[in-house]
């Protein structure tokens, strides 16, 4: 049994620059590097050098982050009116944005046309019927449902898409309704290690595609979603893998003449440029013979370890405690509810002389941890976040 190495996840002067910040303040806080999140978003349009990125902001909203990618000529995928209001103060135009949640009010996707949105997902009727209304002779795209969930860390295609028949209704109502039907969009799950998944997906778009042309209807989009894997506990195949094989796939169904392609990345983004800093609270043990100890630190699923909801998430963990790396560890977080465990299946091995007052780092939690914050659960503030300065932020 062994730790996890750090190297693994970090090179060594990421991981100095963010050590550097993180020694200077208290815990609970992610600490963010920039460098690495352009570096992901270079990597990304490299690998993908025909596609256009809209970054999920929901992964990480941060002013920051925002202002970068806005500088980097991103363009953004919104899920509501109060993400739609914190990009436009960033002086991002309503051109480069979608609103890209299936679940909207109406008076919501009225507030987004009279900002000037123009983009639309939708898997609904109703859904379909208030946009017509409220955001007239808009381009809509279609989500469809696909499958993966199996393959998935976290999925997310069973709330939202609908069937590619009924994708097909609905762009025959949009076009009666006088929308533009514009394309389709998917998202075959959040880390989703089986590349095949895509696979699939595509073919049902091909598929959606033929129908709409024998009606002379003329789809322009196919938009992929995200799904892109971040480096966890368990590996998956790198960037560059997925890239030729969807690409692939793509030319395979599409020819050459491709539609015009958007990605949606939000954890393969940002999830490795984010370290999670936490400090023991406690190492107890349930009964003088009980063999497991529980290690309590001071964040957990109510304040930025939410996806460790089921074990979903296996986050790398790192501690600079003496001792050998032992499993017999339990880790849970700081509220008075029953739900705040971790990990108690997935051991993580740790130092067996782990103390109060050590600090446990969470690798990888750039993602899904400032955003998915309670407010106030037992007093406890949501997750701070600190940045690596910009001069020492790496190409
Ligand atoms: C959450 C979400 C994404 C981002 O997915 P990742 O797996 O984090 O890349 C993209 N598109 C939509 C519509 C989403 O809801």
């Amino acid at each position: 049994m062994s730790q996890v190495k750090v190297l693994e996840y970090y090179d060594q002067a990421d991981w100095q620059a963010i050590r550097k910040v993180a020694d200077q303040h208290e815990t609970p806080f992610v600490v963010m590097d920039l460098g690495i999140i352009r570096r992901k978003y270079n990597e990304l349009l490299e690998h993908f050098p025909f596609a256009k990125i809209y970054y999920a902001v929901k992964a990480n909203p941060a002013n920051e982050i925002l202002e970068m990618l806005r500088d980097m000529d991103s363009c953004f995928d919104i899920a509501s009116i109060y993400e739609l209001d914190k990009v436009l103060a960033l002086g991002i135009g309503p051109e480069r944005l979608s609103y890209g949640n299936t679940i909207k009010k109406a008076r919501d996707i009225k507030y987004f046309y009279d900002k000037g949105v123009r983009l639309f997902a939708t898997d609904s009727e109703q859904d379909l019927r208030n946009i017509a209304k409220m955001a007239p002779g808009s381009r809509v795209f279609f989500r469809i449902l696909t499958e993966g969930a199996e393959t998935a860390d976290w999925p997310l295609s069973r709330k939202f898409g609908c069937h590619p028949d009924m994708a097909i209704d609905l762009i025959l109502l949009a076009q009666q309704l006088n929308l533009k039907p514009y394309g389709i969009s998917f998202h075959v799950g959040s880390q989703q290690r089986d590349i095949g998944a895509w696979d699939s997906a595509i073919a049902k778009v091909r598929y959606i595609y033929d129908y709409c042309h024998e009606v002379n209807i003329e789809l322009k989009m196919i938009n992929m979603g995200g799904g892109f894997p971040a480096n966890y506990i368990s590996k998956t195949n790198p960037m560059s893998t997925y890239a030729e094989e969807i690409t692939r796939y793509l030319h395979e169904d599409f020819g050459d003449d491709l539609p015009e392609i958007i990605l949606e990345p939000g954890r393969s983004l940002v999830a490795e440029a984010g370290v999670l800093v936490t400090e023991v609270i406690l190492v107890s043990r349930k009964s003088s013979v009980a063999l497991d100890h529980w290690v309590y630190v001071d964040a957990g699923k109510f304040n930025g370890l939410i996806e460790t909801i089921d074990e979903s998430m296996r986050y790398p963990l790192y501690c600079e405690a003496r001792g050998e790396p032992s499993d017999l560890f339990v880790l849970a977080g700081p509220t008075c509810d029953s739900q705040d465990i971790m990990y108690e299946q997935f051991r993580n091995p740790l130092p067996s002389y782990i103390k109060p007052g050590d600090r446990v780092y969470f690798l990888t939690t750039g993602a899904y941890t400032t955003s998915y914050c309670s407010v106030e659960f037992n007093g406890f503030p949501p997750l701070k976040t600190y940045f690596v300065p910009e001069d020492e932020v790496g190409e």
